[in-house]
């Protein structure tokens, strides 16, 4: 199908980025930005805010404050004191799109601005934080109710974390009880249940400092791909690493991998998918010569925060090379255009029956198999929560479409509101790729476990063939979730959370 640009057409093979290439021996830490609230594909070519600077962990913890620092400065006409230094290249790091953003929404209301105490607001340390606290001393009501806590959240946050390993975990639950900080919470718990941290000698506040860095690396705004799916794969990792064949023959390393690979594999995800980057001309995509381009640009984020927080910089440099390779190869196998190359080798393994996790290779294709399970898995899980996935995926889906469109771009497959509901995604979904994954993955461990995530599946497939015969009765075929949105205007916030 022949493509219609408005826009003019972008060379082919872009060049990347110097400062890209230059980064941290060529690791592409910088964002790819957000498609949401950017008013032009053109500019996720040209938003790739990031900031070079001379790593140390000190640094790290700055930059993050540097956003709120000059808003502040902004804001309030009174000099907040920031540190400098010298080398600084004063770019916004890109995976804070909100900045852009939200200094337009500074600039066009500067009245609204009541007195407040900068210094309180010094004490925050993300972001993410610091926009709901503008947003809260400019008199808006929050958007999340429960934004404050007091101790009763967290002493539930704490009950929750209790059942980790419940397969019903209510994620979007957990989520609010501890502020947003689902990731940070989770991973930290699960390094200290494991043993990580004594085993590995880990330094809990650099370890701390690296998880809260992931979790703000995600994209808040996007209905799907935001750190609270990372906390989802991780809960669902958890569980499958507790799964009796695995827990008996996995290492602390394999453990170790496991668990970063989860919060990590999607790590700055821009929201949009593979096709879009390479026919909007991406540098992301020149850089990864247009393959699996978000997976590896997820596993060089993720290695870009390693490195910034000095997390492992007490083990040796050949240690640290093999994780971050591992890590790699983990994160990569979640490219779905790779599926049935992974499952017909994990088929072969089953037929053969000679899968022996005696064997660190093996145990390394089941922790990718592992992880592949764990980021599909929302089929696999109770009703509530699996419906509320799949409208926020499909969300995400038909925003791209909508830029798309408004661009005259071919529509990707399943973005088009028009065309697609979230029932025929849904049922398409189970069919191809989600049943064949689950069906085998019990051939491998048939638990309890197995046999339940079969059956929601089972359960969940037949609701949305229910929901889409319905509709064909009533003759509705809209569904009022989705009814269509200014693409230029960021998502609303999820009507549950
Ligand atoms: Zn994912």
């Amino acid at each position: 199908m022949e493509v219609c640009y408005q826009l003019p057409v972008l060379p082919l093979d872009r060049p990347v980025p110097k400062h890209v290439l230059s980064r941290r021996g060529a690791i592409s830490f910088s964002s790819s930005s957000s498609l949401f609230g950017c008013p032009d594909p053109r500019q996720l070519s040209q938003r790739r805010g990031a900031i070079s600077y001379d790593s140390s962990d000190q640094t790290a913890v700055y930059i993050r404050m540097l956003g709120a620092c000059v808003i502040f400065k902004q804001l309030f006409s009174r000099d907040v004191r920031v540190r400098s230094r010298v080398g600084f290249e004063p770019e916004r790091r890109g995976s804070h799109p909100y900045l852009y953003i939200d200094f337009r929404i500074l600039h066009s209301c500067p009245e609204s601005v009541g007195p407040v105490c900068s210094r309180k607001v010094r004490r925050l340390l993300s972001f993410q934080r610091y926009l709901h606290c503008s947003r809260f001393f400019r008199g808006f009501p929050p958007q999340n109710p429960l934004y404050i806590l007091d101790d009763d959240y967290t002493g539930q946050a704490k009950c929750m974390l209790e059942k980790v390993g419940n397969w019903n975990f209510d994620i979007f639950l957990f989520d609010r009880l501890t502020n947003g900080n689902s990731l940070v919470s989770l991973s930290f718990h699960l390094f200290s249940c494991f043993g990580l941290i004594e085993f590995f000698h880990l330094d809990m506040v650099k370890l701390r400092r690296f998880l809260v860095m992931v979790q703000e690396d995600y994209h808040n705004q996007n209905p799907y791909h935001n750190a609270v799916h990372a906390a989802d794969v991780t809960q669902a990792m958890h569980c499958y690493l507790k799964e009796p064949k695995l827990c008996k023959s996995l290492t602390p390393w394999d453990i170790l991998l496991g668990l970063l690979a989860a919060a990590t594999h999607d790590l700055d995800h821009p929201g949009v998918n593979q096709s879009f980057l390479i026919k909007t001309n991406h540098y992301l995509a020149s850089l990864y010569k247009n393959t699996s381009v978000l997976e590896n640009h997820h596993w060089r984020s993720a290695v870009g925060l390693l490195r910034e927080s000095g997390l492992f910089a007490h083990l040796s440099a050949e240690d640290r090379l093999k994780m971050e390779s591992e890590l790699g190869s983990l994160i990569l196998a979640t490219d779905i255009s790779r599926q049935n190359e992974y499952l017909s080798q994990f088929r072969a393994h089953l037929d053969r029956e000679d899968l022996c996790l005696d064997d660190a290779g093996h145990r390394h294709f089941i922790l990718q198999m592992a992880l592949k399970c764990a980021d599909i898995c929302n089929p696999c899980r109770t009703w509530e929560l699996s419906k509320q996935w799949s409208e926020k995926v499909t969300q995400e889906f038909f925003h791209q479409g909508d830029i798309e469109k408004k661009y005259k771009l071919e529509v990707s497959p399943l973005c088009d509101r028009q065309l697609e509901t979230v029932a025929d995604i849904q049922i398409g979904f189970i069919t191809y790729v989600v049943e064949p994954l689950f069906v085998e993955w019990a051939r491998f461990t048939d638990t309890r476990l197995s046999q339940t995530m079969l059956g929601y599946l089972g359960l969940n497939k037949a609701g949305w063939k229910g929901m889409l015969q319905g509709q064909a009765v009533s003759g509705d075929d809209t569904d009022p979730a989705f009814e269509e949105n200014d693409p230029d205007t960021l998502p609303q916030e999820s009507r549950e959370l």
